[in-house]
């Protein structure tokens, strides 16, 4: 039980309702692992960035149970909610979000200097950051003075800022090539295993399924029964 991050229990998402409603998430059991790189595969319009943003506290379930990290966000009000996400969740975006007028090692410290920190620390802080993803070099840098993988890889540093526990990401890699998406995906598994942080990744790229330690496919909205010769399914 202890080494639970996040387990579901029959969690239902419905946009709309009537004749247009779209049932988006359909009962989904699910349970995810402290320090596990856990992907998500399945087509366009499965349900993926829904059970993601479920997940990581963006939205609220309409039915079923969601505990991350033992609290369960199902029950939490939306400031609580808020709260949540900034204390345990660190978000990493397809499309990148970086500020274009501040510098690499600026743009992971954001957070940082809004709270007021002085900025020679949270440049010792960010530079940590950047090492991790192996962008240490390159904190002087723009946006714009990056690849994309580059950019990507920033993204994710900043994703790490405070230090969250659970690490979520949609489609981290459907902007990038085969060998950029590779090492991103590397950067991805040494987070989740050199500080036991939990990664979920959504996907519907076939060519990293590889990384994860665990995959499950979604289809309509429901989890697939697992393969047992996949050697994929089971920790
Ligand atoms: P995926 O990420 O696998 O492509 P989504 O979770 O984005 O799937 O979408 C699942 C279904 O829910 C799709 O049919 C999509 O059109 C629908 N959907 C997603 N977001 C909304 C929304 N905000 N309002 C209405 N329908 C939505
Ligand atoms: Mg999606």
């Amino acid at each position: 039980m202890n080494n639970i991050a996040c387990r579901l229990r029959g969690v239902s998402k419905t946009y709309g309702t009537g004749e247009t409603a779209v049932h988006a998430v359909k009962q989904v059991d699910l349970d995810i692992y402290q320090g596990e790189l856990f992907m998500i595969m399945g087509p366009s319009g499965s349900g993926k960035t829904t059970l993601l943003s479920l997940l990581g506290g963006t939205l609220y379930c309409d039915s079923g149970t969601i505990d991350v990290f033992g609290t369960p966000i199902h029950t939490l009000s939306p400031e609580q909610l808020t709260e949540f996400r900034r204390t345990y969740v660190g978000f990493i975006f397809q499309q990148f979000h970086l500020v274009p007028t501040l510098t690499a090692w600026e743009n992971v410290a954001l957070p940082l200097l809004i709270q007021g920190k002085k900025r020679q620390d949270a440049y010792a802080v960010a530079q940590q950051k950047l090492e991790l993803v192996n962008l240490a070099h390159m904190g002087e840098r723009f946006p714009r003075n990056l690849s994309g993988g580059e950019q990507q890889r920033l993204a994710i540093a900043r994703a790490l800022i405070h230090e969250p526990r659970l690490v979520i990401s949609d489609e981290p890699t459907s902007n990038l090539d085969l060998e950029t998406g590779t090492k991103i995906m590397n950067v991805l598994k040494t987070i989740a295993k050199d500080t036991s942080r939990t990664v979920v990744i959504v996907t519907h790229d076939p060519r990293i399924v590889q990384y994860g330690d665990r995959m499950v496919q979604m289809s309509d909205g429901r989890i697939l029964p697992s393969l047992a010769s996949d050697g994929l399914e089971k920790k």
